[in-house]
C-alpha cells in the first residue's frame, strides 16, 4: 500500500499539532498515521486511495457508519443551514431530552453537553454537591475522559494521577478497583463509605479491552452505593443506545443507576455529551439548582438534529437487529479462529462491539460466574483465561498486538482500533461481506 499523502500530511502536522494529532489515541499507528479522505458505508478511504473496512467509527459514534439515512442527513442539513446556533434554546432539544427519556427509565431528567469528558466532569460534581462528599470511586482501566478526577493510577485509596499537570490534591479525591472484584468493593465501602459521594463506572469496560461484568457485580455496587448513601454514576458513553439497543446497557443488565452519562451516538457523529437520571439530582444543575453547569455550544441544533434523528430512526427500523446480527457473527467466527490458532486468546464484546484480547493470563482467585451474553461465560471452554479486570488485560501480549497484528490486519484492508485496549464496533453500514473479509484477514494475521 502507498502511504505518500498520509506521510506528507503527517510531517506537515508534526509541526503545528501536538504529535501531529488533535487526540492521543490517533497517533498510536506506526510509523504514522494514514490520514482519511472519506468515508464509504462500512469503509474508509485514505489520502492515498487505499480503502478499508472500518470498525473503528469514529471510535463510537457512528450508528450507521459513514452511510447516514435520509431522514438523519436532511435533518443536519436543514439545521446547519438554518442558524447554525442562537444561544437561547430550540424545539429540537426539547425533542431530543424527551426522547432519551422515554425510553431510559432511569433519566427523568437530562443536561447535554458536548462531549463525554464534559458529562463525567458535571456528574462528578453533581454527586459532590448533592451528597456533600468529595470522593469518587472508578475502575482500575475504566477511562471517563480527559479530566482531573478521573485520570488516576493506583489501588484502593493508595491513587496517583496518571498524569503530569494534575495536583496530588485533586487524586487524593478519587478511589479505585479492580473490576469485577466485589470483595474489593465491599472493603473500599467499608473504610470509606461515608465519604463517598459517588461510583462511576462503565457498565462494560470497553476502554480496556472489553470486559464483562461478572454476575451480580453491578447489584453489589448498587446495593453498597445504596447503603451508604452514594451515588452510582453509570457511564454509558460507550455502551449507551448500542449495548442493550435503546434501553442501553443498564437495560440490558437490569440495573438502575442514579446518573447515567452519554456521549457518542447520541450526538449522531456531532460533539456531544449528557449527564441524565433522576429529576430530584439533575434539577440541581443551574439555573434550577445551583450546581454550576453551562457552555456555548450545549444543546447545539446540529448536534441534536443529528443525534435525535439518528435514534428515532434506529427505533423505527431493524438497525439493532443489523448491527447485533453481524455483531454475533462475527463474534461466532473469531471464535472459531481463535479456538484453533491462538486458544489462549479470548474473544470479547456483545451487540455491536466485539474485540480478540491477546490475553493469556488466568486470574487464578476468581470465582465468579460470567453473566456477559458473549464469550465470557463459565460453560465457555475459555472462560479460565478470560480477562475479568485491566490487569488482566494489560498483562496480555499488548506489544505484539500494536507491532505485528494491527500492521498486518491494515495491510489487508481492515482498520481495526488503534491499541489493543479500545472497543470496536459493528454498524448498520457494515455488510456480512465485509464481516467474512474481515474475518479472513484475521485468520491470515493470527
Ligand atoms: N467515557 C467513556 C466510557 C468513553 O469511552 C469516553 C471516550 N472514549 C469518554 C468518557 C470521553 O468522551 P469524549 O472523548 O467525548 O470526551
Amino acid at each position: 500500500m502507498n502511504h505518500e499523502q498520509s506521510r506528507d500530511l503527517y510531517d506537515r502536522a508534526l509541526s503545528v499539532m501536538p504529535g501531529g494529532v488533535n487526540s492521543a489515541v490517533r497517533a498510536a499507528i506506526e510509523p504514522y498515521p494514514f490520514f482519511v479522505e472519506r468515508g464509504d458505508g462500512g469503509h474508509v478511504i485514505d489520502a492515498d486511495g487505499n480503502r478499508y473496512v472500518d470498525w473503528v467509527m469514529g471510535l463510537g459514534p457512528l450508528l450507521y457508519g459513514h452511510d447516514l439515512p435520509q431522514p438523519v442527513e436532511a435533518a443536519i442539513q436543514s439545521h446547519a443551514s438554518e442558524g447554525p446556533m442562537y444561544g437561547t434554546p430550540t424545539e429540537v432539544e426539547v425533542e431530543h431530552a424527551e426522547f432519551v427519556t422515554r425510553h431510559v427509565p432511569s433519566v427523568e431528567m437530562i443536561r447535554f453537553v458536548n462531549s463525554g469528558t464534559e458529562a463525567t466532569v458535571s456528574a462528578c460534581r453533581l454527586a459532590r454537591a448533592a451528597t456533600g462528599r468529595d470522593k469518587i470511586v472508578v475502575m482500575q482501566g475504566g477511562y471517563h475522559g480527559a479530566q482531573e478526577s478521573t485520570l488516576v493510577e493506583g489501588d484502593g485509596d493508595a491513587v496517583h494521577p496518571s498524569s503530569p499537570g494534575i495536583p496530588q490534591a485533586f487524586a487524593e479525591q478519587t478511589l479505585t478497583l479492580p473490576f469485577n472484584d466485589k470483595e474489593a468493593a465491599q472493603t473500599l465501602f467499608e473504610e470509606h463509605g461515608d465519604d463517598i459521594a459517588a461510583v462511576l463506572t462503565e457498565p462494560i469496560l470497553a476502554n480496556y479491552g472489553i470486559v464483562h461484568p461478572v454476575e451480580g457485580y453491578h447489584e453489589t455496587l448498587r446495593d453498597l452505593c445504596d447503603d451508604y448513601g452514594s451515588l452510582l454514576v453509570f457511564d454509558e458513553v460507550i455502551t449507551g443506545f448500542r449495548v442493550g439497543g435503546l434501553q442501553c446497557a443498564q437495560g440490558k443488565f437490569g440495573i438502575e443507576p442514579d446518573l447515567t452519562t452519554f456521549g457518542k451516538l447520541i450526538g449522531g457523529g456531532f460533539p456531544v455529551g449528557a449527564i441524565g437520571g433522576r429529576a430530584e439530582l439533575v434539577e440541581q444543575f443551574t439555573p434550577a439548582g445551583d450546581v454550576f453547569q453551562a457552555g456555548t455550544f450545549s444543546g447545539h441544533p446540529v448536534t441534536m438534529a443529528a443525534g435525535l434523528e439518528s435514534l428515532r430512526y434506529a427505533a423505527e427500523n431493524d438497525v439493532h437487529d443489523h448491527i447485533n446480527d453481524l455483531g454475533d457473527r462475527i463474534r461466532e467466527g473469531l471464535t472459531d479462529i481463535v479456538a484453533d490458532q491462538a486458544p489462549e486468546y479470548t474473544v470479547a464484546g456483545t451487540d455491536g462491539i466485539f474485540k480478540v484480547l491477546f490475553s493469556r493470563t488466568a486470574p487464578e482467585t476468581f470465582d465468579g460466574h460470567c453473566e456477559a451474553g458473549c464469550r465470557q461465560r463459565t460453560d465457555c471452554p475459555r472462560f479460565d483465561h478470560c480477562p475479568k479486570n485491566a490487569a488482566d488485560v494489560k498483562a496480555g501480549e499488548t506489544d505484539r498486538w500494536r507491532r505485528v497484528f494491527w500492521p498486518k490486519m491494515k495491510d489487508q484492508g481492515i482498520f481495526l482500533a488503534q491499541n489493543q485496549f479500545e472497543a470496536q464496533f459493528v454498524t448498520y453500514a457494515h455488510t456480512r461481506e465485509d464481516v467474512e473479509e474481515t474475518l479472513e484477514a484475521y485468520k491470515e494475521a493470527l
